[in-house]
């Protein structure tokens, strides 16, 4: 039996990066996607080649249909048929609602949004001719709750739980979950602005006193896309250190 294929996209870095190697260390064949880390993607999907995991970087934008259709067609010729696709790409940007420009709350969509619809609906064919897979979108608690100077994130991260919940009902007849992680604060890139002593009160703010890691999550996505998950559909799995219950 062939082993199953993972296309992760923003997988050059983070949360993304960690789910690939995790998911390469336990038999997946892996697509790391990116967007301007091409030297990272190609580095990391070397190593995982080096330990015995066939990988590949695959570079495109996700909010760009024409970019992941050939990201798509890319990742079947070189590894075969996606069995999971992880919807990781994401952009993230603190300020007050107010100042959002039309063009950034339009961006933020674009990625988080549509970027997940144009890469469901170029893998989902596939997995309904083979009669089954794994979708898993990667929101945020802050779409759960909503954040303050982060409207457009959070509403974003809301959309996504949204179609996740509805594509899992849609779909779920042919085989295919669809599930969403809802990350708490993780450690990455991502959380470059906050200075030392806001991540102190992040830290302290959650109820098992520290961040979480890229692998926190990553574990979470591993779970989803294995046999534990084989019976969870539209749910949100939390990794989030107890700060939202
Ligand atoms: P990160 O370190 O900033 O990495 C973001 C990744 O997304 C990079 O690989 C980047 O690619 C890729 N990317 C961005 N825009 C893209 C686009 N238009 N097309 C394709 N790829 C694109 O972020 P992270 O913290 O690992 O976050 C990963 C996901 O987790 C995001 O969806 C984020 O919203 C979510 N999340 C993060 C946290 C947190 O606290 N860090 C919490 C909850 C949820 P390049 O590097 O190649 O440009």
């Amino acid at each position: 039996m062939r082993s199953p294929v993972a296309f992760v996209t923003g997988a050059s870095r983070g949360i993304g990066l960690a789910a690939a190697r995790l998911l390469g260390e336990n038999g997946w064949r892996v697509a790391l996607g990116y967007l301007h880390s091409r030297t990272q993607a190609e580095d990391a999907a070397a190593a995982l080649r080096e330990s015995g995991c066939d990988a590949f970087a695959v570079g495109g934008d996700v909010s760009v249909r024409e970019e992941v259709e050939r990201m798509c067609r890319a990742v079947e010729e070189r590894l075969g048929g996606v069995d999971l696709l992880v919807n990781n790409a994401g952009i993230a940007q603190q300020k007050l609602f107010g100042d959002i420009t039309p063009e950034e709350w339009e961006r933020m969509f674009a990625v988080t949004v549509t970027g997940a619809f144009h890469c469901c609906q170029c893998v989902l064919p596939g997995m309904l001719r083979r009669g089954g897979g794994r979708i898993v979108n990667v929101a945020s608690m802050w779409g759960q709750t909503g954040a303050s100077c982060e409207v457009h994130y959070s509403a974003a991260k809301a959309a996504l739980i949204g179609m996740t919940r509805a594509l899992a009902k849609e779909v779920g007849p042919s085989g295919i979950t669809v599930n969403c992680v809802a990350p708490g604060v993780i450690d990455t890139d991502m959380c470059a602005m906050l200075d030392a002593s806001a991540r102190a009160a992040l830290a302290d703010e959650t109820p098992l006193g520290r961040l979480g890691t890229p692998l926190d999550v990553a574990r979470a996505i591993l779970f989803l896309a294995g046999e534990g998950g084989s019976f969870f559909t539209g749910q949100v799995l939390s990794p989030n250190g107890g700060f939202v219950i």
